[in-house]
């Protein structure tokens, strides 16, 4: 079978690297793809959104199933577009429906699918321009931090917590009123703060029955300790060893279990990932949000640790067959560890020649902001490679992740020395 994969980060990668160890899988294209999976696959200079070009893609390659890394097709509605489509529709496309993506899309929509199916969540309320007042009414009922988070899609930056009550006020008007992160933020879910530990629970389903993917746990923050901005992720480790059977045994059946019989019970296609992010509260798994994809890094650690083939599995969720598969994981750790461009999450250089890649053993880079131009592999992004190790535990993986780091180079090259040192 000939497969198209969208998008073009460490995640899709990941996905390609593990695609085309599959027999059933006899021809790759990523589209756009990035310098590692035009070492694996055929890359396409297709924009992931772009459905007519990739319509005339599928049909014109014979493709017979498309799988979708990032949010934004989803979101749009590629897995619709599918479906209406005469050509097209017999295509499997492994994603959620439009409708489905709205869980990832509108913070509100998730809130209020949470709050129907029972699944526990924070109390919120949600705001628009019209009822800004009444929103900054509702803070002076909150306890600090205050958590505001635009509705939309605002790339991982829409959420602010913030300590103080006039400033959280401010804050409100800004993204209501002055359009902080323009049309995303012209509604506002203000939600309880919880306090906790953090954690993230990946799944794959068929939109009836599903599989639970090893844990991981990403680490968000620039700088060491969890300092500094957020990122779209610096590092990553799977599994988490604070998740114990307990804790999992509450995750699948107050979480997992009503999230895809809410799908069923309102009607919602679903055949993809789930990413449902969560705060461990007093031992009480609390879910913030939902994202319709899989993590970028936490693909990195978690795909490798599949032994099943990711292909089959992709195969079992188009045919509604999940149930029969059993999933294999590999028992050692992985981890993952993301070298970055100096200055990122803010201003960064791209272009940057990348220098021993061939140098590297026993450890897979996975490669995310990167081009080839003349054979060589430069920068192009602001995260740029994911060099990801296994071991017989986390000491092993990431000592091996960050000596093969030692062997790479480019300028103002950035990387995080402490990732996975708060479980060792
Ligand atoms: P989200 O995009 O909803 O995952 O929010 C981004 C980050 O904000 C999360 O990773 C958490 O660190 C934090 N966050 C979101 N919601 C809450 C909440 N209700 N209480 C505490 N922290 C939160």
């Amino acid at each position: 079978m000939t497969i198209l994969l969208l998008g073009s980060g460490g995640r899709e990668h990941a996905f390609a690297w593990k695609m085309i160890q599959s027999p059933l899988c006899d021809k790759l294209f990523v589209a756009p793809g990035n310098a590692g999976t035009a070492g694996i696959a055929h890359n396409v200079n297709i924009s992931p959104t772009d459905f007519e070009a990739i319509k005339t893609l599928v049909l014109g390659e014979n493709i017979g199933m498309v799988v979708v890394g990032p949010e934004d097709p989803l979101v749009k509605g590629i897995y619709d577009y599918f479906k209406n489509d005469e050509s097209l529709k017999h295509i499997p496309v492994i994603g959620p429906s439009k409708l489905g993506a709205q869980l990832e899309g509108s913070k509100e929509f998730a809130k209020e699918f949470l709050i129907k199916h029972n699944i526990p969540t924070a109390a919120y309320d949600s705001f628009t321009a019209e009822t800004v007042e009444k929103g900054c009414e509702f803070l002076e009922t909150l306890q600090p931090p205050y958590v505001l988070k635009a509705d939309g899609l605002a790339a991982g930056k829409g959420v602010l917590i913030i300590q103080d009550l006039e400033e959280a006020k401010t804050e409100l008007r800004n993204m209501l009123v002055h359009e902080k992160f323009g049309t995303a933020s012209s509604k506002v879910v203000i939600e309880e703060f919880l306090d906790g530990i953090e954690l993230s629970c990946f799944v794959l389903t068929d939109g009836k029955s599903y599989k639970i993917l090893p844990t991981a746990k990403d680490y968000k923050r620039i700088g060491e300790g969890d300092t500094g901005l957020n990122t779209g992720g610096m590092g990553a480790v799977s599994p988490v060893p604070y998740v114990d059977a307990v804790l999992m045994e509450k995750i699948e059946t107050r979480i997992v279990k009503p999230t895809i019989e809410g799908f069923q019970k309102d009607g919602i296609e679903y055949k993809g990932f789930v990413f449902i992010g969560l705060i461990n509260v007093n031992n009480e798994p609390i879910v913030i949000e939902y994202n319709v994809r899989m993590g970028d890094p936490e693909t990195e650690v978690v795909v490798p640790r599949l032994k099943t083939d990711l292909v089959e599995l992709f195969l079992a969720v188009a045919n509604e067959k999940l149930d029969t598969i059993s999933l294999e994981v590999d028992p050692r750790s992985a981890t993952t560890i993301m070298v970055v461009s100096g200055g990122y999450p803010e201003d960064f250089e791209k272009g940057k020649v990348i220098s021993g890649l061939e140098n590297i053993s026993d450890s897979i880079v996975f490669h995310a902001g990167t081009k080839l131009e003349n054979d060589n592999v430069l920068s192009n992004g602001g995260r740029v490679l994911a060099v990801t190790s296994y071991g017989d535990n986390f000491q092993e993986a990431i000592k091996k992740s960050y000596q093969n780091i030692d062997k790479l180079n480019f300028d103002k090259m950035y990387f995080r020395k402490d990732i996975g040192f708060d479980l060792l």
